[in-house]
């Protein structure tokens, strides 16, 4: 594929943009938001950009989308307190700027403290 149609993220899992890492397996990856929203806020990434966004995730490889779930948790516990938000922009609409499937793991770090229901989106 030419350089130009690479995803952003595809250059960070080669290694060719830094990033700041936190699991690395055989098909995802996950590193901190270059602008977090959140005191924890992830980014989860099959290492395939094989598909655009969760909807073509959930039909081309269940299994890979059931990955992410459950690592999802697993990040969630190790850097908060095991709960958190998942979620997968998905279209220009709704706020999707990288075309290569990701999702946003968001929480509180501070056992005791929340993520306020009403900051899920602002229009
Ligand atoms: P989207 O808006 O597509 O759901 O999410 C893309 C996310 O990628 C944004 O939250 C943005 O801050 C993050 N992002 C974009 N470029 C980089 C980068 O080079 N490094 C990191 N760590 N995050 C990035």
């Amino acid at each position: 594929m030419a350089e130009t149609e690479r995803s952003i993220f595809s250059r960070i899992i080669a290694g060719e943009i830094p990033a700041d890492v936190v699991y690395d397996s055989e098909r995802l990856i996950a590193f901190r938001d270059i602008a977090p929203q959140a005191p924890v806020h992830l980014l989860i990434v099959p290492k395939t950009e094989q598909y655009r966004d969760v909807v073509e995730l959930a039909a081309g490889d269940p299994g890979l989308l059931a990955e992410l779930v459950a690592t999802a948790k697993k990040l969630a516990d190790e850097h908060s307190d095991g709960d958190f938000r998942l979620i997968f922009n998905t279209g220009e609409g709704a706020g999707q700027t990288v075309f290569h499937v990701h999702a946003h793991i968001l929480s509180a770090n501070d056992r005791g403290s929340t993520l306020e229901e009403g900051r899920l989106a602002q229009l």
